[in-house]
């Protein structure tokens, strides 16, 4: 059984609520130079296209952080300017209108820049969030817990004191470590300590499918546990794959309604090729924008009966296909026509 959702500070980043009663937000961050703009937008076109709600781009220069504005004014969804260690940068970055920053305050140096970026982002209503980071931590920190849980929750209480000191409230969370188990124990911890929302990720998760299968987990279980606010799927990919990754994330735990394709493993039992109808059946349902379930079975073992629950279904036969509608047989189709008689309908169904 799922856990119902932990109730956090509900925060506004743009026009997008995330913690309290919102629903899990997906995110990502682009991978090219800021300061390109052109490029910048095209990818975050790409990433809203696939269904990404607020992006992060890095801001390492004065011309990366000069750059927000114009990117800003080109895009739909909420951007947030990640900043490590220039005040000058987040000051510049919340004149040119980002929405959110990322950013540690106890990595900005004097307490006066602090200050300063604080009260510039509440004058404009924009939260930061506080990163920790599982490769970064405080040498005291590592010293005396060594790369914990623990260690993780302390630093990112000490960033929070900052804030809070300075009556500021809307931060968000988040404590990355490349170990799953770290990052689950640091995430519950951070539950039971923080009011805030939870940023959720395995940080340098690696490729594609290793990522995908650690962020998995790792995110996976703490959802179902009630806990986190917003997800990124951190992968050494192109950061359109996150957010497929993560919306799948999301429809595995039922948070999120969306195109799902269920589909056997085949067997000997199989006289069609169901990888090859399973794959391109997957490849172009993800241009689908309602949510349907489709299902794509090899023989009749199981086939009608997935199909009897899904909005669409194949059941392979000798060379040839049943295509199911709303859970009854429809027609049957030769083998290399399956896909596109398949998709045919869906258009007409979806149409109607
Ligand atoms: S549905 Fe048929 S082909 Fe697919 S795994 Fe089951 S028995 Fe094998």
């Amino acid at each position: 059984m799922q856990s119902p959702r932990k109730k956090t500070r509900q925060v506004k980043i743009g026009s997008v609520t995330l913690g309290g009663d919102a629903p899990v937000r997906l995110q990502s961050m682009t991978t090219t130079h800021t300061r390109d703009v052109e490029a910048t937008v095209d990818q975050i076109a790409q990433l809203a296209e696939a269904g990404c709600e607020l992006v992060r781009v890095a801001t390492p220069t004065e011309a990366d952080a000069r750059a927000l504005g114009k990117i800003k004014s080109r895009i739909t969804i909420p951007l947030i300017a990640d900043i490590h260690f220039n005040s000058r940068f987040a000051l510049i970055a919340l004149d040119e209108g980002v929405d959110k920053l990322r950013l540690n305050p106890g990595n900005i140096g004097k307490r006066e820049y602090t200050v300063e970026i604080v009260q510039k982002a509440k004058k404009r209503g924009v939260p930061i969030r506080i990163g920790v980071n599982g490769g970064s931590l405080e040498k005291d920190l590592m010293e005396k817990f060594g790369p914990t849980p623990e260690a993780l929750v302390e630093s990112a209480k000490r960033h929070v004191a900052i804030l809070e000191e300075l009556d500021f409230h809307d931060i968000i969370i988040s404590l990355k470590a490349s170990n799953v188990p770290t990052m689950v124990a640091a995430y519950r911890l951070a539950s039971q300590t923080f009011p805030y929302p939870l940023h959720l990720g395995v940080t340098e998760a690696g490729t594609l499918l290793r990522g995908s299968i650690y962020n998995a987990i790792g995110i996976g279980t703490l959802l179902q546990e009630g806990i986190g606010d917003t997800i990124r799927v951190s992968l050494t990919a192109e950061s359109v794959e996150e957010i497929k990754v993560g919306k799948m994330i999301l429809e595995a735990l039922e948070l999120r309604k969306g195109v799902r394709v269920i589909s056997c493993p085949s067997c000997g039992r199989a006289e069609v090729d169901v990888l090859k109808l399973a794959n391109e059946v997957e490849s172009r349902a993800q241009k689908l924008k309602d949510p349907l379930t489709i299902s794509v079975l090899g023989c009749v073992v199981n086939g009608p009966g997935e199909a009897h629950e899904s909005d669409f279904g194949i059941t392979g036969g000798k060379d040839k296909g049943m295509i199911y509608l709303d859970g009854k047989q429809h027609r049957v189709v030769e083998e290399e026509k399956l896909v596109d008689e398949l998709f045919k309908d869906i258009e007409k169904k979806t149409q109607t």
